[in-house]
């Protein structure tokens, strides 16, 4: 049984602005717009009606995961295997570049950062509904005890029982919004993204030490898959190894020689970790404005084949393969918003322009 709304429809006031109190099935609660409120209702209308097919949708669609709940996980590869059809990155790109004839229903999966949950919890999913997968990996990151920036900042502001006003460093004092803990932690995310990598590692560190928690203690849920683990993925063969960067930067706010050394220093690492070729890329970030031509362009040249954002759109004959759209599904997305996105009938939530 998938998981599902259970309850909808208390109203509440957050900042001024609307929001609806939603509980699942799965125990999850949140406080939503309405618009998402919205979304998630009609996909729950046409899902129990049963109006969702996937088979019309004739060309391949790529998702994006980053995390998520391996039994979500499990209904959702069940749901895609049952209704329509799983198939590998390259067989979407050979779709694309007209030497395979597109398969109606078809579903790409793929994980961004790869962290030891995928390894564990995700992979035997994988192997037991036979769903091919391409995961990106963060390559300085990857084998290290070290994690990945944000989740140092999550790590640091989740455990703070205190006001946040005395915690966050003065160049983030602006993020705190006084009583929504949730704003302020999404805000301080915002603006380190922004930030130079110096002064966002400025901040992180301060973060840290402020909080009292050192490196060395980075709890498992925040760690990045070791390369033995890599190596038996790619071994066991539905697994396709990725590039994601060295550190997991925004490309079009760094230096071209930083740039470069990302794109092109994340391949050459993974290559020889794993002595294997790696030609799939994935943008960090990857909304509009994080990847640009002059950065398409430098995947092209390190050897790559193929990369993907996180702009969600359907792939359409003649996308451009260094920005590929993909659709986002995380652990807020029920069995029915899965099958409604899978189905490309999701009220789109960005518009994929091929120049980009
Ligand atoms: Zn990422």
């Amino acid at each position: 049984m998938g998981s599902f709304l259970v309850y909808k429809g208390v109203w509440e006031r957050t900042c001024g602005r609307v929001a609806i109190h939603l509980r699942y099935s799965h125990g999850v609660q949140k406080l939503v717009s309405f618009r998402s409120w919205l979304k998630n209702t009609y996909a729950e209308v046409l899902f129990r009606m049963g109006l969702v097919s996937i088979n019309r949708r004739r060309w391949p669609l790529i998702l994006h995961y980053h995390r998520i709940d391996p039994m979500a996980f499990d209904q959702q590869m069940e749901y895609l295997t049952r209704w329509g059809r799983a198939i590998s990155l390259d067989r979407a790109l050979a779709c694309l570049a007209g030497e395979e004839i597109p398969v109606p229903g078809a579903v790409v999966v793929t994980f961004d950062d790869v962290y030891r949950s995928l390894y564990d919890d995700i992979r035997p999913v994988l192997a037991r509904h036979g769903v091919p997968a391409t995961v990106y990996l963060v390559s300085d990151v990857t084998g290290s005890s070290n994690a990945l920036w944000f989740d140092l900042v999550e790590w640091g502001l989740f455990g703070w029982q205190g006001d946040y006003g005395d915690l966050l460093p003065e160049s983030l004092i602006d993020a705190v919004i006084p009583g929504d803990a949730r704003g302020t932690r999404r805000r301080a995310l915002r603006l380190l993204r922004r930030f130079s990598l110096d002064e966002r590692e400025r901040c992180v560190d301060e973060i840290l030490k402020q909080a009292g928690l050192a490196l060395n203690e980075v709890p498992d849920r925040y760690r990045l898959v070791s390369w033995e683990q890599a190596r038996t993925m790619r071994k066991e063969g539905l697994i396709t190894l990725g590039g994601h960067t060295r550190t997991h930067p925004i490309l079009t706010r760094v230096s071209q020689e930083r740039a470069w050394d990302e794109v092109a220093g994340s391949k050459g690492r993974i290559e020889e970790m794993l002595g294997c070729a790696v030609t799939h890329f994935a943008y960090p970030n990857g909304q509009q404005g994080d990847f640009d031509e002059r950065i398409a362009g430098m995947v092209a040249e390190a050897g790559y084949r193929s990369a993907v954002t996180t702009v969600a759109a359907r792939l359409r004959p003649g996308n451009d393969r260094f920005a590929l759209p993909r659709w986002g599904i995380d652990d807020e997305d029920t069995l029915a918003t899965f099958a409604v996105k899978i189905a490309g009938l999701w009220p789109r939530a960005g518009i994929y322009r091929r120049d980009r």
